[in-house]
């Protein structure tokens, strides 16, 4: 079976952007394939933070991913930084990684633009990227657009390592494109994130959820509940092809084109659509929350299978590299 690797923040709950952008996707994925799912708390801290709350993120965001269907029997859930290869792999991958390479990457220019004092782990974050990657020697990495030059880095790095020390022994991971496009936030504005206050949290209540969805931006040129609208420049309208069925989508489409539907009918008919498939997974993570060793057993289990992985990688690694 091929095997998949993907890797997520410790960003805290899910919100529905980061769902449907990606964790919808690998509840499918694994299993259709060896699954690798990675909680990356070192990728988390090349900016300042406070370690009782990376603590409270790395765990709600392992509650998110278990209750949204992530099954630990399928796939192995762990922690980066309780796999000490991650960090061993990427210091010698950073011996043949051009400085320049790192410099051009799109992610490293925007980041360090914005901030006054850059740490060299901003530059070398996609090197930590490859060795997440390639410890696992995954065939298949599911990427959004915006990560596709960081895969590519990765498959270079594989390429020159290759060349030096193994022909073949890394493999070339292969992009997977996520499906879903790029689910815009509630003030439509931007991508949905937290550090924008513009998301809908995976685990929020029905109330919490409608007070949200209701005064979220729609096509703006609707000002009254008579004038026609655009479905394809509202955000509401994509939050519907994610959620609602194929019938609703397109009854939707019809009663906005032709102001049949005003807009909070519209949120209305969405939010029932959301909650069919939010309710068993608010159920889950209630579940989760009143035994916390049920997570903690998932991870640690995890962990395991990970670190016995990334231990067959090294040894080659290392005997290849003259370190044995
Ligand atoms: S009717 Fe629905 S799709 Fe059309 S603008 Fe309003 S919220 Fe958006």
């Amino acid at each position: 079976m091929p095997r998949i690797f993907s890797g997520i923040q410790p960003s805290g709950e899910l919100h529905i952007g980061n769902y449907l952008g990606a964790v919808r996707n690998w509840v499918e994925l694994q299993r259709q394939f060896e699954s690798i799912i990675c909680i990356v708390d070192y990728h988390a801290i090349t900016i300042p933070y406070d370690p009782a709350d990376l603590r409270r993120r790395r765990h709600e965001m392992a509650v998110s991913l278990l209750a949204a269907g992530i099954d630990p029997s399928a796939a192995t859930l762990f922690v980066q930084s309780q796999v000490p290869e991650h960090t061993e792999l990427q210091w010698i991958f950073n011996t043949i990684t051009p400085l320049g390479e790192l410099e051009r990457q799109t992610q490293f220019k925007e980041k360090s633009s914005r901030q006054e004092s850059v740490a060299a782990g901003l530059l070398n974050y996609p090197v930590l990227q490859a060795a997440d990657i390639l410890l696992y020697r995954a065939d298949i990495v599911p990427v959004g657009e915006d990560q596709v030059q960081h895969l590519e880095l990765s498959r270079e790095i594989a390429r020159r390592w290759n060349a030096r020390f193994g022909a073949g022994f890394f493999t070339e991971p292969q992009a997977r494109l996520t499906p879903t496009r790029r689910i815009m936030g509630l003030d439509g504005q931007a991508k949905m994130s937290k550090s924008l206050g513009n998301t809908i949290g995976l685990l929020e209540e029905p109330d919490a959820v409608w007070a949200k969805l209701r005064p979220a931006m729609t096509d703006p040129a609707r000002v009254r509940r008579t004038d026609p609208g655009n479905p394809e420049v509202c955000n509401i309208f994509h939050l519907h092809k994610a959620f609602s069925p194929p019938e609703t989508v397109a009854l939707v489409d019809a009663n906005c084109r032709s102001a049949g539907w005003g807009c909070i009918d519209c949120k209305k008919v969405l939010h029932e659509s959301m909650e069919r498939e939010l309710v068993p997974i608010r159920a889950r993570a209630r579940e989760l929350a009143a035994d916390p060793s049920l997570t903690t057993q998932a991870l640690g289990d995890g962990a395991g299978t990970a670190r016995r992985l990334a231990r067959e990688t090294m040894t080659a690694v290392r005997e290849r590299m003259g370190f044995d």
